[in-house]
């Protein structure tokens, strides 16, 4: 008898939700829980308040989305919402209500988010029409409280995400004004990545009898992280498929497994790879078990050599040659790390772990530096430059090759016939362009913007990566990290058409700093990084924070590296 492997959200069945809700994990291909999830979910249900630490990346936003909705009234129309979230940003807002959009698909959910930017009116309709779950930042929600076009009076459930964030970005006295106006028998969860004194104040003020939870609170025995070589590179979501690839191509591994979190995510990766002209195989709890086998077997006889699976389908897996582990995305929990690397490096072999993380997820690296403790070195993506540099290596290698060992003879008619309309050096350089097109040097043209992390898990490599903006600035303070500087988070990046200019130009006018006081920038898609003198920090953050920046608010906050 073969097991079953296709019944796949047996995991979240054993948490008893609602038949609407397993539908809806099963069709986003979510195989089991994450540890936050299977902590969180069953206390949660039964009504209990919560204090959880937890990083994004972990599983939260589900943890206490599908509680919700698991409680949600599907009959008779209700007014007023049943739950309120409160989140720092607006991003986090559109991403939450994405998330319960996704889970309550079945059940009809209708989700609000709100934030300040946007047209109050499309949020004055929706609230007029009747919500059951919104997602705001405080200042909007509060707002909304004052107008009295958001009524909380029916509220069951209140959830702060990321409250340290938000204490952070000055929200303290907005969340308690917000509390106010909630019942008071309604269930609170706070989720913090910390949890600094002022947390725990909040929650001792707002939360009843609270069940605590923390990922990542162990540290793994001594012997039981395998030697291996632990590297990171932070990239943004949209591309890591040609970083994953670009990094295999460096890497060049002799057989790796590259873990994905959902069945979904495994199966267009798995296309994406072989489009790219690797031999990759999929293995999901969604296969049978003769699918299984047979991807194992060509695993085995080296007809494959990357396998794309999710950690259901991995486990118990044991595949003798395998060099590399890749974590496709960073893992819900260190243990699952400590499981996924424990794969290599045994035997005294040697072995190589692999995490992408993005950017908002650099946290978590950190608690599994911790947790293993073991250093992740964060690595720069291999540029176009890179890789173009590597290929013309590759192919003077060949031709080093040929000079040595081949009989070049019977060429030699043909560069006697283009001499004598060349010189010989151009026809050398013909001949390598021929051979090197012919080597299929794939044209990578992709430019992955670089986020390099401040001082994230390890610096090495923060001053030469840079995504330097601003040609000289680096320079002037070498490599010293912050000599009396702090930097600054912008929420505004290269896709709203920021320029190092105009952030010199926005921090000069609304502080007393000149343009050469300010130190390194660093653009990336989303959003900058600023080096300024510490002393002025609080001032730039505060010019900042009520002006625009090329005509728009942006978040303007203490890079969370530095802020400890
Ligand atoms: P979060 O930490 O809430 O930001 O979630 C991180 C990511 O994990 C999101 O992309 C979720 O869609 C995904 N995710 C959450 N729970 C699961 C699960 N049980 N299985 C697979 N993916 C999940």
């Amino acid at each position: 008898m073969t097991l079953n492997t296709t019944d796949d959200t047996s995991g979240f069945a054993d948490l008893a939700l609602r038949p609407e809700l397993l539908r809806a994990l099963s069709g986003l291909g979510y195989e089991e829980p994450t540890p936050i999830q299977r902590e969180a979910i069953p206390p949660l249900m039964e009504g209990r308040d919560l204090l959880g630490q937890a990083a994004t990346g972990t599983g939260k936003t589900a943890a206490f989305a599908l509680p919700v909705l698991q409680r949600m009234n599907t009959d008779g129309e209700r007014a007023e919402p049943m739950a309120l979230v409160l989140v720092p940003t607006r991003e986090l807002a559109v991403q939450v209500s994405e998330a319960f959009h996704h889970y309550g698909r079945d059940l009809g959910a209708r989700i609000l988010p709100i934030y300040g930017g946007q047209p109050i009116g499309r949020q004055l309709r929706a609230l007029q029409q009747g919500v059951d779950v919104v997602v705001a930042t405080p200042g909007r929600a509060l707002d909304h409280i004052g107008r009295g076009t958001l009524r909380l009076d029916d509220l069951k459930m209140v959830i702060l995400d990321e409250a340290d964030e938000m204490l952070d970005m000055g929200f303290a006295e907005d969340i308690e004004a917000i509390f106010q106006e909630t019942p008071d028998d309604r269930q609170t969860v706070l989720f913090s990545a910390t949890m600094p004194p002022r947390i725990n104040g909040m929650a001792r003020r707002h939360l009843t009898d609270p069940v605590r939870i923390e990922i990542g609170r162990e540290t793994a025995a001594p012997g039981e992280t395998p030697l291996v070589r632990q590297t990171a590179y932070v990239v943004p979501r949209a591309h890591k498929p040609a970083a994953l690839g670009r990094i295999l191509d460096v890497e060049a591994p002799t057989a790796a497994i590259v873990f994905c979190r959902t069945r979904d995510e495994v199966d267009q990766l798995t296309e994406t790879l072989n489009g790219r002209g690797y031999r990759a195989e999929a293995l999901h709890g969604g296969m049978g078990q003769e699918q299984r086998d047979r991807v194992m077997g060509r695993l085995r006889s080296g007809t494959a050599d990357l396998l794309v699976a999710t950690d259901v389908a991995a486990r118990g897996l044991d595949i003798e040659q395998l060099t590399h582990v890749v974590n496709y995305d960073v893992p819900s929990a260190p243990e699952s790390y400590v499981h996924r690397v424990g794969r290599v490096g045994r035997a005294g072999r040697e072995g190589v772990a692999i995490t992408l993380a993005e950017p908002r997820e650099h946290r978590m690296l950190k608690t599994i530096e911790r947790v293993t403790k073991r250093r992740i070195i964060v690595e720069k993506v291999p540029t176009v430059a890179d890789l173009r540099a590597r290929q013309l290596e590759l192919t003077r290698a060949s031709l080093h090759e040929i000079l040595l060992e081949d009989d070049l003879e019977r060429f030699r008619v043909v560069v006697e016939t283009l001499t004598d309309e060349f010189d010989v050096m151009e026809v050398a350089l013909a001949a390598v362009k021929l051979a090197h097109e012919a080597s299929g040097a794939a044209a990578d043209e992709e430019e992955i913007p670089e986020v390099s992390l401040a001082a994230g898990p390890d610096r090495r490599g923060r001053r030469e990566s840079g995504g330097r903006e601003s040609g000289g600035r680096d320079q002037r303070r070498g490599s010293t990290p912050t000599g009396g500087m702090t930097r600054l988070f912008i929420g505004a990046g290269r896709s709203a058409g920021i320029r190092p200019q105009d952030l010199v130009g926005a921090i000069a006018g609304e502080s007393r700093l000149s343009g050469r006081e300010i130190g390194a920038i660093e653009i990336s898609d989303r959003f900058s990084l600023v080096e300024v003198p510490a002393s002025a920090a609080d001032e730039v953050i505060e010019g900042l924070r009520g002006s625009t920046i090329k005509g728009r608010k942006a978040t303007v906050r203490r890079e969370r590296y530095n802020a400890r």
